[in-house]
């Protein structure tokens, strides 16, 4: 039997860290794991880590992987394709929070969607699977202004059509017209671009798995940030997510996948985004 291949963005700390951990004890004995990093000293700290805790370490592979960088996604995808011939799971997992607004589309959105689209053509064609990293902040209740709202939620939304909403914000955010115009803040909106994203890319590949989740309120220095004291642990936080990667989903794939509250240790179900 061919072994797993599962890739892990953002992985040298918190969550992604986290998914990293469990999959090592949780995916099948055979499963490759790439933790990845944009910066490499940062992953290999990580590895070194994750190599003293023992067990099956050795099926752990480090690479680089800025998802701003398309030289850096073009060089692990030919590396994954010449090594294995496909990826079975990609983890969207990198994001930022912060002040800079315009940034957080860049990475979170853009980012997310450039991995998507140059891992896609090599995700294995019959079960593989895309699990994205979002969140209950970017709720479509979290917009107040109806029609941006609806052209989010509207299950004929494109690709093309996402992109311009966000670039619609970014253009807000430089007219200084953000909130007037009715968007919430831009973690929120940068958030419901993945969910979107990862919506619009089930409706186009109906033969793969590919959901979004929201981890709950996970004790990592971005959860720190949002004020206050989150929790959860990594490890709590990565129960959901790495149930959507290799757990028996019934074959359900388009969900936002939540526990009814953000406290909650649950494995999560399918709520309506
Ligand atoms: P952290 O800030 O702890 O970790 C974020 C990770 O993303 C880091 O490894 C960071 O790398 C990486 N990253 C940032 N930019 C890039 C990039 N351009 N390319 C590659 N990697 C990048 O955040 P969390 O662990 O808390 O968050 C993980 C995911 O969970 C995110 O998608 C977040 O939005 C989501 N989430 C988190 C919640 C929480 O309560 N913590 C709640 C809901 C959702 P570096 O170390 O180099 O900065």
């Amino acid at each position: 039997m061919n072994p797993q291949v599962i890739l892990v963005t953002g992985a040298n700390k918190g969550i992604g860290y986290g998914i990293v951990r469990s999959l090592l004890t949780s995916a099948a004995s055979h499963s490759i794991i790439y933790l990845t990093s944009r910066d490499v000293s940062r992953g290999q700290k990580a590895i070194t880590e994750l190599s003293t805790i023992g067990g099956r370490s050795s099926n752990l592979v480090y690479h680089q992987l800025d998802i701003t960088d398309e030289q850096s996604i073009d060089t692990l995808v030919n590396k994954i394709r010449n090594a294995h011939g496909r990826l079975d799971v990609l983890i969207n997992n990198a994001s930022i929070a912060g002040t800079d607004n315009e940034l957080m589309v860049d990475v979170n959105y853009y980012g997310t969607l450039m991995v998507c689209k140059k891992f896609l053509p090599i995700i294995e064609k019959e079960h593989g699977r895309i699990v994205t990293i979002g969140s209950a902040i970017g709720h479509l209740a979290a917009f107040e202004n109806e029609e941006i709202r609806n052209q989010l939620g509207n299950p004929e939304l494109t690709i093309e059509g996402l992109s311009a909403l966000m670039d619609k914000y970014k253009a807000d955010c430089k007219a200084g017209k953000a909130s007037e115009n009715g968007w919430p803040m831009a973690y929120a909106v940068t958030k419901a671009g993945q969910t979107a994203l990862s919506g619009i890319l089930a409706r186009k590949y109906p033969s793969l798995l590919i959901n979004v989740c929201c981890p709950g309120w996970v004790n990592t220095e971005m959860g720190a940030s949002m004020g206050g004291k989150p929790p959860k642990t990594i490890d709590e936080g990565a129960i959901i997510p790495v149930r959507l990667a290799v757990s028996d989903l019934g074959g359900i794939s388009g969900g936002f996948w939540e526990n009814p509250s953000v406290m909650d240790i649950g494995s999560g179900s399918i709520s309506v985004w």
